[in-house]
């Protein structure tokens, strides 16, 4: 299990301007259990009720896994104000959550 992230550990002075990095959140892995939601200093993530259309695409597994995490998965809300701090990424439990270079 990753440690879990403290208030302490964000730091300030980010290393990335807003916009540079953008937390990317793996559909097959999400629980919706939602640790990285309230950890994040700049409220980017959010759980919301996966639509239709990206149901449809995954494929059967993860739409079993989707059905018993009530429908619902982190989704990044407000991307262009990420800066990279990655506590979203320790306080995921099933590592769902990678970084990438916009
Ligand atoms: S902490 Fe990880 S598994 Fe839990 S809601 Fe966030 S991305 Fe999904
Ligand atoms: S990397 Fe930091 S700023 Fe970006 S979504 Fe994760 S917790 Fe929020």
């Amino acid at each position: 299990m990753p440690r879990m992230p403290k208030p302490d550990d964000i730091d300030p002075d980010c290393k990335f301007e807003p916009g540079t990095m953008v937390p990317v959140i793996d559909p097959m892995r999400c629980e919706a259990k939602g640790p990285c939601v309230p950890i994040c200093p700049y409220d980017v993530l959010a759980l919301r009720v996966v639509p239709r259309h990206e149901k449809a695409a995954l494929p059967l597994i993860g739409r079993f896994k989707l059905f018993v995490h009530g429908g619902k998965q982190a989704f990044a809300i407000d991307p262009d104000a990420c800066r990279g701090c990655g506590l979203c990424v320790q306080a995921c439990p099933e590592r769902a959550i990678k970084l990438r270079k916009r």
